[in-house]
C-alpha cells in the first residue's frame, strides 16, 4: 500500500496541472500545450487513484481503461468537427450518469452492509445530491445531444403549465433530498424507495428542463450542462473521498458557469430568459416578416472584381464554413487578398458555428495567424470603413434583424454589423435560414451580393481568379 501522503501529492500535482492547462487553453498559441498539460494531470490523477488502496478488482479497472481508450481514440478520429458539440453533450451526459452510479453504489454499500444508520447526515446528503445532479445532467444532455444532432426536433417543445411542472419537480426533489437522511431509519427498506423516486424524478427533470429550450440558446444549455456534470463529479469526489475528483469537478463546474455567463452576455440574454422563455418557439407570428425583395446574386468573376479593388476586407466565418471544410481555402483567399495589397481581418462572433471557439479552432487548423482574428466588439465600431465583408457560411450571427426587428426572436442579440460595411458578399448555397430558423434581411440589402454555392468551391473559385 502506498503512503497516503504520496497519493495526495500526486493529486495536488494533477490539480496544479489542470489549472495551468486550463489557463493555457485560453490562448490559441498555448492551447495545444494546455491540452497536453491537462492530460498529464489526468494521468497523475489516474495513477494516484490506482495506487491507492481502494482498488479491489484490477480486471474491471483494466477492462474500463481498455474500453474507454478504444472509444476515445476511435471517436477522436471519426467524429467530424461539425459534430463536436453533440459529442460534448454526450460526454456531459455520461459524466452525469457516472456520478449518479457512483452515488448509488456508495448508498448500496451502506445498505448491503446494514450500516445506513451509522452513515453521517453529510454522507447521505452528498450521496443524494450527486445522484440528483447526475440524473438531471444525464437525461438533459441526452436531449441536448438529440437536438443538436437532429435526432429530435431542435425547436423548443412547449406546453401549457410547463414551468409549473418543472418547478413542482424541483420542489419535490428538494423535499426528497432533505428527507433522505432521516428516512434511512426506516426498518428493512431503508431509504431505497425514496432513492428510486429521486433517481426517476431527476431524470424526468433533465428532460423537461431541456425540451423547451432550442434554437440559438442551445450553446448556453450545453455549457450549463457541462457545468452540472462538473458539479456532479465534484459531489461524487466527496462521496468516495477522492480529493482530485472534488477539485477537477469544481474546475469543470466553475468554468462551465463562467462560459455560460459569457455566452449569455454574447447573446444579450439573461440565463433565466434562456431557460424559461423558449427561443424561437414560433409564438411570434411576425417571426420572418418585415422584409421582402430580391436578393442580388453575383458570379465568382464579378465577386473577384470587387475584391480585387478592395483595400480593406473583413472575413466573417460561420457554421457553413465548417460544413464546407473551407478553412484552408479561406486562408488561401486571405493570402491572395493580402498579396494584392488589401488589409485582411477575420471577425469572430462568440457563438458562430456550433460550439464556442468553433471558428477559432478551424482557422487555427488552417494556420490563420491569431492576431488576425478580431472579436465582434472590436470590429463593430469601425465596420463602416470596411470596403468588403465576405460572409462565409454565417447567417444568424450577421442577422441585422437582431438590431432592428423588435419582433425577431433574436432581437437584442449582439451581431456582427456586416450590413454597415460598404459591400457585403455572402457565400451560402441558398436563402435558407440558419440554426435559429429565422430569415435574414441582410440578403436583400442593396449593398449585399449573394455568391450562391458551396463555400469551399466559391472560395477556391475566387482564389483561382486571383491566381489566374
Ligand atoms: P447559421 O447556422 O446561422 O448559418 C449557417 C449557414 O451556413 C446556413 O444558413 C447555411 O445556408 C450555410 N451553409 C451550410 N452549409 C454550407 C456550405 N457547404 N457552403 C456554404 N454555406 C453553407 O450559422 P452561424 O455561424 O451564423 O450562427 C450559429 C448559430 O448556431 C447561432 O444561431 C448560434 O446560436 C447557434 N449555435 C451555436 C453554438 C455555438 O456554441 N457556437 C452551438 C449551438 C448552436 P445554406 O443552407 O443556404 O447554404
Amino acid at each position: 500500500m502506498i503512503n497516503i501522503d504520496i497519493i495526495n501529492m500526486l493529486y495536488i500535482l494533477s490539480a496544479i496541472l489542470f489549472i495551468f492547462g486550463l489557463k493555457m487553453l485560453s490562448n490559441q498559441k498555448t492551447a495545444r500545450k494546455g491540452n497536453m498539460v491537462s492530460a498529464i494531470g489526468m494521468l497523475f490523477a489516474i495513477i494516484g487513484a490506482l495506487v491507492s488502496n481502494n482498488v479491489l478488482q484490477w480486471q474491471w479497472i483494466a477492462l474500463g481503461i481498455i474500453a474507454g481508450s478504444i472509444v476515445g481514440a476511435v471517436a477522436s478520429r471519426i467524429v467530424a468537427m461539425t459534430a463536436m458539440p453533440e459529442m460534448v453533450a454526450l460526454f456531459n451526459g455520461f459524466g452525469g450518469a457516472a456520478s449518479l452510479l457512483v452515488g448509488w453504489v456508495e448508498y448500496q454499500k451502506y445498505y448491503s452492509e446494514g450500516t445506513l444508520n451509522q452513515a453521517t447526515i453529510f454522507s447521505l446528503l452528498i450521496i443524494i445530491i450527486t445522484i440528483l445532479i447526475g440524473g438531471i445532467t444525464f437525461t438533459g444532455s441526452i436531449i441536448a445531444w438529440g437536438k443538436l444532432s437532429g435526432k429530435i426536433p431542435s425547436k423548443p417543445i412547449k406546453y401549457t403549465g410547463q414551468q409549473i411542472v418543472n418547478f413542482s419537480l424541483l420542489v419535490l426533489l428538494i423535499i426528497g433530498t432533505l428527507l433522505f437522511a432521516p428516512f434511512r431509519d426506516l426498518q428493512i427498506i431503508g431509504s431505497y424507495p425514496l432513492l428510486g423516486i429521486i433517481i426517476v424524478l431527476s431524470c424526468i427533470l433533465g428532460i423537461t428542463f431541456v425540451i423547451p429550450i432550442g434554437g440559438g440558446d442551445m450553446p448556453v444549455v450545453i455549457s450549463l450542462l457541462n457545468s452540472f456534470s462538473g458539479m456532479a463529479a465534484s459531489a461524487a469526489g466527496f462521496v468516495i473521498s477522492n480529493n482530485v475528483l472534488v477539485v477537477a469537478g469544481a474546475l469543470v463546474g466553475s468554468s462551465g458557469i463562467i462560459l455560460t455567463t459569457i455566452m449569455c452576455k454574447a447573446m444579450n440574454r439573461k440565463l433565466s430568459n434562456v431557460l424559461f422563455s423558449g427561443f424561437g418557439s414560433g409564438t411570434s407570428s411576425k417571426k420572418n416578416a418585415g422584409f421582402k425583395g430580391e436578393a442580388n446574386p453575383i458570379s465568382i468573376e464579378d465577386a473577384y472584381l470587387i475584391l480585387e479593388a478592395a483595400s480593406n476586407v473583413l472575413i466573417v466565418p460561420g457554421y457553413g464554413m465548417a460544413v464546407a471544410q473551407a478553412q484552408h481555402a479561406v486562408q488561401e483567399l486571405a493570402a491572395q487578398l493580402e498579396a494584392n495589397g488589401a488589409e485582411v481581418n477575420f471577425a469572430i462572433h462568440p457563438v458562430a458555428g456550433r460550439m464556442p471557439g468553433h471558428m477559432n479552432v478551424l482557422l487555427a487548423e488552417a494556420n490563420v495567424p491569431y492576431e488576425k482574428l478580431k472579436e465582434m466588439d472590436d470590429v463593430n465600431p469601425t465596420i463602416e470603413n470596411v470596403d468588403v465583408v465576405i460572409v462565409i457560411g454565417a447567417n444568424d450571427v450577421v442577422n441585422p434583424a437582431a438590431r432592428t426587428d423588435k419582433d425577431s426572436p433574436i432581437y437584442g442579440m449582439p451581431v456582427i454589423n456586416v450590413d454597415k460595411a460598404r459591400t457585403v458578399i455572402v457565400m451560402k448555397r441558398s436563402l435558407n435560414p440558419g440554426f435559429a430558423g429565422i430569415d435574414n434581411p441582410l440578403f436583400f440589402n442593396e449593398n449585399t451580393r449573394m455568391l450562391f454555392g458551396d463555400a469551399k468551391k466559391s472560395t477556391q473559385g475566387l482564389v483561382a481568379e486571383f491566381k489566374g
